[in-house]
């Protein structure tokens, strides 16, 4: 196994507004004994490593071992519960998990910490800035009761810059001391200069983010919120097309799924479900044309079977698009051209001119995956991140965000979080499962 000596204790260490002088009132709940396990020893350290090679690699002492910082409560915290005021935004596209994230925030606040006054802030980054006119919304315990029934935010959510000088005024002007975001990549490096611009004026704001990426594409955390239910959703979307190929003379289906940048749904719903023949991801650019290239093999696998099923991530396949102009969203973030059709396209000419009769249907099923509500596991982990990210923001603890890394809970500086991208590894040993699951060959070159 390899041994990436990809971080320092440095890249890893979170940032704090003060020191912490405050009984935790969760003391009652958890009991004073010393030798509680509730509480968070400071000095402790989730390892990054989890391998006795990668630990080896390292050459250096057991507490030089680079380690995240554990979430969980701490016996002193940095805020007065009573005099604390919290804001809440959701920002970018859906993805399920939204809500329950924001009730286990609202809850975990009110309930054990005792924070009274808690606001949301509508639609994204837009909610700070005077010149929309949005009121805040005030985020009590009964309004929060039972919003994890529905998918989608109720906070709504937005694209594109704002300026952060003017959210800060925003959040000072209102006596907002914690922030917490609920957002992607764009989110939390606008979290990041928030945070800058709060630490520049001497504003003590924690900034604590709950990322969301239903891609999964975040690092350094072992799985995203709403993932599971995502591609649990996608995985109906195959069957789907397994049942309209399998009953159609020369029938195929194609699938285009999520995944901007990483493949980790299309993998995941296929090894689901188990009924796909081919699936294309961005971390793989794959050749249409010629003996080993795509076509041909969906020409034999019809040939051979009589139907086929491709799963196409939205990111895969772009460099074979080169007829249509670029353009980017709100946010700056490059559109994608519409790869799946593009493939039905191209699949359906080549069939044609080899005669091979074909019966394509093209499925997109998108927006109803990211809309839906968490399901049981999604529901269970977004309300024990927003645990984590309460006690690290009553803590003092800022410009982070919370994670699972080797199932534990820890603290991650968003300045690592949005470093790099967590993409399918095309020599690991999760690619391997979808190979041996598709019988596709590793490469269409
Ligand atoms: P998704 O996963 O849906 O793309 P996202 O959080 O990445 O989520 P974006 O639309 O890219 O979604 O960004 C959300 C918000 O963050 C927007 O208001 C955007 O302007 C802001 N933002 C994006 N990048 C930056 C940045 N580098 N600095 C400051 N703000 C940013
Ligand atoms: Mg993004």
């Amino acid at each position: 196994m390899g041994a990436p000596l990809l971080v320092d204790n440095a890249d890893l260490s979170v940032k704090t507004l003060g020191p912490c002088r405050i009984d935790s009132p969760l003391l009652p709940l958890l009991g004073e004994r010393p030798t509680t396990q509730h509480y968070i020893d400071e000095s402790d350290k989730v390892l990054y490593d989890d391998t006795t090679s990668m630990i080896a690699a390292r050459e250096v002492a057991l507490d030089a071992l680079p380690g995240f910082e554990p979430a969980g409560p701490r016996r002193k915290i940095y805020f007065d519960p009573s005099k604390t005021r919290v804001g809440i935004v959701t920002c970018g596209g859906l993805c399920p998990g939204l809500n329950n994230v924001i009730r286990g925030l609202v809850l975990e606040l009110t309930s054990h910490y005792r924070v009274r006054r808690i606001v949301g802030f509508r639609n994204g980054y837009q909610g700070f800035i005077a010149r929309y006119g949005y009121d805040v919304v005030d985020l009590t315990p009964e309004r929060v009761a039972s919003i994890d029934d529905d998918g989608g935010t109720i906070l709504g959510s937005s694209r594109g810059q704002q300026d952060p000088g003017e959210i800060v005024d925003c959040l000072s002007r209102m006596n907002i001391n914690i922030l917490f975001v609920i957002g992607g990549d764009g989110t939390l490096r606008g979290a990041k200069e928030i945070s800058r611009v709060a630490t520049e004026r001497g504003e003590k704001i924690a900034v604590v983010g709950i990322p969301k990426t239903i891609d999964n594409d975040i690092p350094y955390i072992d799985q995203s919120f709403g993932f599971q239910t995502a591609f649990g959703k996608a995985a109906e979307s195959i069957q789907v097309a397994h049942a309209e190929a399998t009953s159609a003379p020369g029938g195929m289906g194609v699938v285009r799924l999520m995944g901007r940048h990483s493949g980790f749904i299309a993998c995941y719903a296929t090894l689901a479900k188990s009924n796909a023949d081919v699936v294309l991801i961005p971390e793989l650019p794959f050749k249409l044309e010629g003996e080993g290239g795509l076509l041909n093999h969906l020409r034999k696998r019809i040939l051979d079977r009589g139907h086929a099923v491709v799963v196409v991530a939205e990111g895969a396949g772009q460099e074979l698009i080169t007829d249509q102009p670029q353009s980017a969203d709100a946010s700056g973030n490059r559109k994608l051209h519409d790869v799946g059709q593009e493939l039905s396209r191209r699949i359906k000419e080549y069939f044609d001119l080899e005669g091979v009769e074909l019966n394509l249907k093209y499925i997109d099923p998108s927006y109803v995956i990211r809309s839906v509500p968490a399901n049981p596991y999604d529901s269970v982990y977004t309300i024990r991140l927003a645990h984590a990210a309460v006690h690290a923001a009553m803590s003092g603890r800022t410009e982070m965000v919370v994670g699972r890394w080797r199932r534990r809970f820890i603290h991650i500086p968003i300045g690592l979080a949005v470093s790099q991208r967590n993409q399918v590894d095309p020599a690991g040993d999760l690619w391997m499962s979808v190979l041996e699951a598709t019988g596709q060959p590793p490469r269409f070159e």
